[in-house]
């Protein structure tokens, strides 16, 4: 169990931030919910859980884009025993034609704010004497697709990192390790399939096969619960030698 553990989720009112904040937490973890917004609903968002699994749970505005907010974040929490680097963002254009200020927040939101936050985080997990840093990087962390030159860029820094924190932390009892899902039908996803539908007259169910599974020869979604279940293994004693990897949730993607 979890119980006792502070774990912090950056990005955490929708998707898979959400989700693994939900199993962290149904796992015994306080939790610490995030994003850029200071809405109603995202603080209900951690009265519910903490309802739900008999947690404390807050919800803490900080943006991931900005180095300080990051450090803020987690000095702000108190503890962090667990810190799950998932916020994220995606911005499709070929690189001649890239917008320069969508390359800095795709690499300050997905890349840097993960060294900010374990750069802030892991002092509290030394003074603890334990500590499990989860990076949500992407199959786009270990290869690439044409047109996503930031957001590739950015996941293959952070399986990087994920490599070099692993074994600056190796003799203590601190594991970093990165999950490399597929596609995983959270809303960012759900929402391109109309669009993604009508550009190629193709129905609903077409597009997910044939544009969006494209490379996933499950065919299938991965779920954020899948991701939350791994996430809580990453965590587990079981798990305490596993560290500076990568653990793909991708029904075969990256096996091609
Ligand atoms: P999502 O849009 O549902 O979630 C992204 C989260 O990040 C949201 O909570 C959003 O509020 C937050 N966020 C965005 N900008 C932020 C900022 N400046 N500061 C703080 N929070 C910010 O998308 P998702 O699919 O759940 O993506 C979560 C992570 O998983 C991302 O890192 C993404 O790259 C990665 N991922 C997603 C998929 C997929 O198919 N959905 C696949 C592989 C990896």
């Amino acid at each position: 169990s979890l119980s006792g553990k502070t774990a912090i989720i950056t990005g955490s009112n929708s998707g898979i931030g959400l989700g693994v904040a939900r199993a962290l937490a149904g796992a015994g973890a306080n939790v610490i919910l995030n994003s850029f917004t200071d809405n109603d609903e995202d603080h209900a968002l951690a009265d519910e859980i903490a309802k739900a699994h008999n947690v404390t749970a807050r919800y803490i505005k900080a943006d991931m884009s900005k180095g300080e907010e990051c450090r803020k974040l987690i000095e702000e929490a108190g503890a962090c025993d667990i810190l799950v680097n998932n916020a994220g963002i995606q911005h499709v254009a070929p690189i001649d034609e890239f917008p320069a200020d969508k390359w800095d927040a795709i690499i300050a939101i997905n890349m840097s704010s993960a060294f900010h936050c374990t750069a802030a985080a892991l002092p509290m997990m030394r003074k603890a004497g334990w500590g499990r840093v989860v990076n949500i990087a992407s199959a786009h962390g270990l290869t690439a697709s044409p047109y996503k030159s930031a957001y590739v860029t950015a996941k293959h820094g952070v399986v990087g990192m994920t490599k070099t924190v692993a074994l600056e932390t190796a003799k203590e009892d601190i594991t970093v390790n990165a999950i490399c899902p597929g596609y995983v039908k959270t809303p960012l996803v759900e929402a391109q399939i109309p669009d993604t539908a009508k550009k190629y007259d193709m129905s609903e169910e077409e597009v997910i096969e044939k544009v969006i599974l494209e490379r996933q020869p499950s065919k299938e979604f991965a779920t954020v619960e899948q991701i939350g279940g791994t996430a809580v293994f990453l965590c587990s004693a079981e798990a305490a030698q596993i560290t500076g990897t990568t653990i793909s949730i991708d029904g075969g993607w990256t096996a091609l």
